[in-house]
């Protein structure tokens, strides 16, 4: 049994990195496990986890377990969790008591959690003390070795928990199962050593470590000759990518490298105001298939509360950049996040942020009430803005926020965008939906016979956070 350890967590070494590629193995004993055996995998957060759910699925997949959708034909039930805000974390909790409950009925199901989650101290604490009756729980550093995890508790009949509080390394042998046949992630780097006040990522997924360029740009290319449409390059902080390598190569060389493959559309999440370099707008700008869409997360507009959050940029400098990207790439559209509530955010502070969603007038944000997360530095600050305030605080703003996403819409009536339709809509019979090249959301009246294809729609209205239009030729 290994349980994560926050201090180890905290640490940052000047250690080197370890590429593994071979770290991934499979017995014939361990290919016969899942025979027979369904699975079902739920997963809360973010893309990153979105992404190791795709290796979980494979990796189970491997070892010959099927695929379900309901929780209750599944013999082997696992959450893939999120740390990030405390409502993830309780809904978590919710499902490990139905989970539960299941399991009274058919107790050979196996259940487990993994994810940010698993690796918090205080949630395999509490997992140790109300919750043993689980069977495995494995961290972000452990999923290639979730067949010797699985193999292990059911050997032992008991509780098995892998989590390793580790800097980390680049395994490059992990399969993966891939939801879509149209649209790819590919993790370009793991963890985070921003440590911003509020946030638990540097934690519970290590120190930053970028993958080797050429493992990237080669899965690139798989993607492509499979007849991929879109890859999202995805990292903690996409910016940052290749600081931590040593062959003087970053985030726009990689994008540059990647536009090469002839992928028809590229996105990367998440950007750090802090790495966004000059360089970085022109290959945005001069390559087509670099798509004009950025996520920046700004979280406060107050100087104060932005030094307290450890964000390492000013709401000054933040205007700068987000001018200059607007000046670059005229069509470009900007996205951010912003958190209410920050301990020590006062009126004024508040006001400020109001004023620079007022200023750059955001395509759309996602906005949040500060969440309070054990073992980081703001979890200790006093937090002394009142629920009731941070909810005014949070419905005032989202109601600028929508007034500005409406705006940014309505330029885009009457136009011809391109769009890469995904799937049927929610929005009725012979609809599909899909996304511009600014990651507008598009309903479009067309058969199934569309999806996966970037066809030319005309848009015909729109709403606040959707466009409906028309294909055209
Ligand atoms: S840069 Fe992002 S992931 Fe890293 S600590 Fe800050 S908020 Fe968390």
């Amino acid at each position: 049994m290994k349980t994560p350890n926050l201090v180890e967590a905290r640490k940052r070494t000047k250690n080197p990195v370890e590429v593994l590629t071979d770290n991934y193995k499979l017995t014939e004993e361990l290919k016969k496990l899942g025979l027979n055996k369904a699975y079902f995998i739920k997963t809360y957060g973010c893309q990153m986890n979105e992404h190791d759910t795709e290796n979980i699925k494979a990796i189970l997949e491997d070892m010959n377990f099927h695929e379900v959708d309901k929780m209750e034909d599944a013999d082997l039930i696992l959450l893939n969790t999120c740390a990030i805000r405390e409502n993830a974390h309780n809904k978590v909790f919710g499902m490990i008591g139905r989970i539960k409950h299941l399991k009274e009925t058919k107790p050979h199901t196996i259940a487990g959690i993994c994810g940010c989650m698993a690796q918090e101290e205080v949630v395999v604490d509490e997992i140790l003390n109300k919750y043993n009756w689980l069977d495995i729980v494995f961290g972000t550093h452990n999923i290639h070795n979730l067949p010797n995890i699985l193999a292990t508790s059911l050997a032992k009949k008991e509780l098995e928990i892998e989590v390793l509080s580790i800097e980390g390394d680049v395994i490059e042998n992990i399969p993966v199962k891939r939801d879509s046949l149209y649209k790819a992630w590919i993790n370009i780097m793991y963890g985070c050593d921003k440590f911003c006040t509020y946030c638990i990522v540097p934690y519970t997924r290590g120190k930053q470590r970028s993958r080797m360029p050429e493992f990237i740009i080669e899965e690139a290319q798989n993607l492509v000759n499979e007849g991929y449409q879109e890859i999202t390059l995805l990292g903690q902080n996409v910016n940052a990518y290749g600081k931590d390598l040593d062959i003087n190569y970053c985030m726009e060389n990689l994008l540059e490298d990647v536009a090469k493959t002839g992928i028809n559309r590229i996105r990367f999440v998440t950007s750090h105001p802090w790495d966004f370099t000059d360089k970085m707008i022109e290959v945005i700008k001069n390559n087509d298939n670099i798509m004009p869409y950025i996520h920046l997360p700004i979280q406060s507009g107050s100087n104060k509360i932005l030094k307290l959050m450890g964000r390492r940029y000013s709401r000054e400098s933040y205007l700068e950049l987000y001018n200059k990207i607007k000046l670059a790439i005229p069509n470009v559209s900007i996205t951010t996040d912003i958190i209410v509530g920050f301990p020590g955010e006062t009126e004024e502070d508040f006001e400020e942020t109001l004023d620079i969603v007022n200023s750059c007038k955001f395509d759309s944000a996602f906005t949040f009430i500060f969440s309070k997360r054990f073992g980081t530095p703001a979890a200790k600050m006093v937090d002394d803005v009142s629920l009731e305030i941070k909810n005014k605080r949070l419905q005032e703003l989202n109601e600028l926020v929508n007034n500005y996403s409406n705006l940014a819409n309505q330029k885009y009536l009457n136009k011809i965008v391109p769009v890469l339709l995904e799937g049927s809509s929610e929005k009725g019979e012979n609809t599909l939906f899909g996304y511009t090249d600014t990651m507008k959301m598009v309903n479009v009246k067309t058969d199934k016979t569309n999806i996966g294809k970037i066809v030319n729609v005309k848009i015909t209205d729109v709403k606040t956070w959707s466009l409906d239009g028309e294909i055209c030729n």
